[in-house]
Formats: C-alpha cells, structure tokens, sequence
C-alpha cells in the first residue's frame, strides 16, 4: 500500500520550535504552591533553587525542541487510502504534502 507523508505541527511544542525547560516547569510549580512573589526571585530563591538543581544559574527558560529537531514540524507516514479518507473529512486539509 502506497503512503503519504505530511507534516504536523509538532505535539511537543505544537509548532513553536521551543519547549519550556523542564526545571523551569518544575521551578513554576514550587513558585506557584508557595505563593512566592516576583521579588522573592530577585531575592535569591530562584538562583537558590537551581543551583540545588545543578545549575549554576537559570537554564535558559526555553530550550529547543527535541521532539521535532527545533523544526516545528513532524511527518507522518500514512497509508494512501486513509490519506483519502481525511481528505474528505478535511482534517488534514491543511497538511502539506511532500
Ligand atoms: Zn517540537
């Protein structure tokens, strides 16, 4: 069976090229549930906090997108008859097609 390969937007980073840096995520959490204020940062608790972490200062919040190689975009391989019936469904109306 014939397939045909399409680009999505990656569900990593749903296109954007960039993921928010695991520890920034986790670091966001702790923030969040102590209630801690902007100026706490400034204070020290966020360079406190990663250097427990390993870091010697705050990752960059954003790092690229591993899932899809910074791209944006994935491709699917995907059996020519199906290709067709989303067609006619226009899920994929907007794909690209290579
Ligand atoms: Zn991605």
């Amino acid at each position: 069976m014939m397939s045909v390969v399409i680009s999505q937007p990656c569900p990593a980073c749903k296109g954007f090229m960039v993921v928010e840096h695991p520890d920034w995520a986790d670091f966001i959490r702790y923030f969040k549930q102590r209630g801690l204020k902007i100026i706490d940062m400034e204070n020290g608790v966020a360079d406190a906090w990663f250097a427990g972490r390993g870091h010697l200062f705050p990752p960059a919040q954003k790092i690229p997108c591993t899932h899809c190689r910074a791209t944006g975009l994935v491709n699917d391989a995907i059996p020519l008859d199906r290709f067709i019936q989303l067609i006619n469904q226009q899920e994929y109306s907007s794909c690209r097609l290579h």
